[in-house]
């Protein structure tokens, strides 16, 4: 049920002038918000791509694919919007035009139009309004807030704006429509100039929408002369102009949003309820430790996207989590595996206090990272390895501790002799790409007095994956003989989920995701306790 009202409120924000403003953040920041206030709120990303889902983008087109605990591979925001929150988001919450046109033409071979056209109006434009009410359907939320992905006036973009201004038309004020926009400085001039925003909304509502609130992103503070410009250009009243300056940290934006009464303009516009003023005690005190940090450390990275940091995006805010907790700041150097070999490594690694082998797929940069994972299991340093990074330390172990110098994944060397890591029995008959890896969350039991078992304070967790190879358990007894142990196993499937060394200070690796299930409200435990063995290191 939602809280005080029989219904959900839905709240758009669409972006304008340019793309990377920052409206995940800005949705993720009003909900935040909006749940300090009591309410319950969701959000849901709408892409107007035409790949089903992200799961088959490379991460240099659209950075990192999400995972959320049902095994929807999604946009990245998503896990934005679960770090903010620290509720689970699903599949329902990212839709992209490729699942759109899906389901139509599905419907349509099956003769549900009844030998009607079909178009993009209405059965396009109906089947989003269908995605979007679908979140409010089940009564769990008094808000609902959808990002729409791109910039306003993008032929791609088109069937969901059309779809808002038809909601907006049938909901009155239970819609509302937020337009993040650019207002640029130009320091020639030394002005902030509102042109961009001007024009932005002019598409707007040559599309028949009127934004109700306009966020305008800015490295200057916007004076109230220039809020009234905007109020009179744009047909919105100055308090609905809302300032999103630059800052150091996405999560500072809640409280600058809160600063500009963002929620309040939001309640105030949808007739909701005004409830308690937003209580966010507990992420001040994440900010305050953010911004006082006692220490810095260098942690090092090891990828093939590394000038990408999107990439990585999940990892790097587990880290910030991690380090604001442990009162530390994490200097995070990114390495390229595919410029890492034994001339330079020394070099490359020294100072770094941990290491952590980044998830991936495919061959190039492999032997990099299995030289990185061979110098900090030599030299004591903390060693964190994530699914592909997993996978790196079986192979560099089996190589240089088990003599067996030709084991290897199958994914990189499908004729190796020795397949420590091996395609999962379940994946040898799938040929299709999309959405068939193993995804989403998956039981594991931990072994009783393990490292992992000690970090996690529990025996059994549940985590979440995306991969479709798996440590070969033939190999197993070998690996545990020799000191590397499964601490983590599936119990349902045996699947090795967790390795740890046993005469190291802290070399674990996962097989799933932990990253995905950080938030500032409950940082994950492995990379707590990887930051600080980390920090420990004199
Ligand atoms: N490529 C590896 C696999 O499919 C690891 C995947 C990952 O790191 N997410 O098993």
């Amino acid at each position: 049920m939602p809280g005080a009202n029989q219904h959900t409120r839905f709240v758009f924000v669409t972006g304008g002038v340019a793309s990377s403003l920052g409206k995940g953040i800005i949705s993720a920041s009003l909900a935040k918000l909006l749940q300090a206030r009591g309410f319950t709120v969701t959000i849901q990303k709408l892409d107007p791509y035409i790949n089903i889902d992200p799961g088959t983008l490379n991460p240099y087109e659209h950075g990192e694919c999400y995972v959320t605990e049902d095994g929807a591979e999604t946009d990245l925001d998503l896990g934005h919007y679960e770090r903010f929150l620290n509720i689970p988001t699903s599949q329902a919450n990212n839709v992209t035009t490729g699942r759109i046109y899906q389901a139509v033409i599905e419907k349509e071979r099956r003769g549900d139009y009844l030998g009607e056209t079909v178009q993009v109006i209405p059965h396009i434009t109906d089947e989003i309004k269908y995605r979007i009410q679908l979140l409010g359907d089940c009564k769990k939320y008094d808000f609902v807030i959808t990002e729409i992905g791109g910039t306003v006036g993008d032929i791609e973009s088109l069937p969901y704006i059309e779809a808002i201004r038809q909601l907006k038309w049938e909901m009155g004020t239970n819609c509302l429509v937020i337009h993040l926009t650019l207002v640029p400085y130009l320091s020639a001039a030394k002005e902030l100039k509102t042109k961009p925003t001007q024009h932005s909304v002019k598409t707007m509502l040559e599309y028949g929408v009127q934004p109700d609130i306009l966020v305008c992103r800015t490295e200057k503070p916007l004076n109230q002369s220039i809020r009234n410009k905007i109020a009179l250009f744009c047909n919105v009243d100055a308090s609905s102009v809302i300032e999103s300056i630059d800052t150091n940290s996405i999560y500072k934006v809640p409280l600058l949003m809160k600063a500009e009464k963002l929620d309040s303009v939001v309640l105030k516009k949808t007739k909701a309820p005004v409830r308690r003023p937003p209580g966010l005690k507990k992420w001040e005190g994440f900010i305050r430790k953010l911004d006082s940090p006692k220490k810095t450390i260098d942690i090092g990275l090891v990828g093939k996207y590394v000038e990408l940091v999107d990439a990585y995006k999940s990892i790097i805010e587990a880290l910030i989590h991690a380090g604001t907790e442990n009162h530390c700041k994490v200097n995070l150097r990114l390495i390229h595996s595919e410029q890492l070999d034994d001339s330079n490594l020394v070099d490359k690694l020294t100072n770094l206090k941990g290491l952590i082998v980044a998830p991936g797929f495919g061959d190039r940069g492999i032997e990099g990272k299995i030289s990185a994972i061979t110098y900090v299991r030599k030299n004591n340093i903390p060693f964190f390895g994530i699914c592909l990074g997993m996978q790196c330390a079986m192979i560099e172990f089996a190589r240089n501790v088990l003599k067996i110098p030709r084991a290897h994944s199958t994914e990189m060397d499908p004729a190796t002799p020795n397949p420590v890591i091996d395609i999962m029995e379940e994946q040898k008959k799938i040929h299709i790409k999309g959405g068939t890896m193993r995804l989403g969350a998956y039981p594991c039991e931990l072994k009783p007095k393990s490292m992992a078992q000690k970090i996690y304070g529990q025996e059994l967790i549940s985590e979440r994956h995306r991969h479709r190879y798996e440590v070969n358990n033939i190999y197993l007894e070998r690996f545990e003989k020799a000191g590397l142990i499964a601490s983590g196993i599936n119990p349902e499937t045996e699947l090795v989920e967790i390795v740890e060394l046993t005469d190291h200070p802290w070399f674990i690796g996962v097989q799933f995701h932990p990253e995905y299930k950080s938030t500032v409200d409950a940082p994950h435990p492995l990379f707590i306790d990887f930051v600080r063995a980390a920090k420990a290191l004199p």
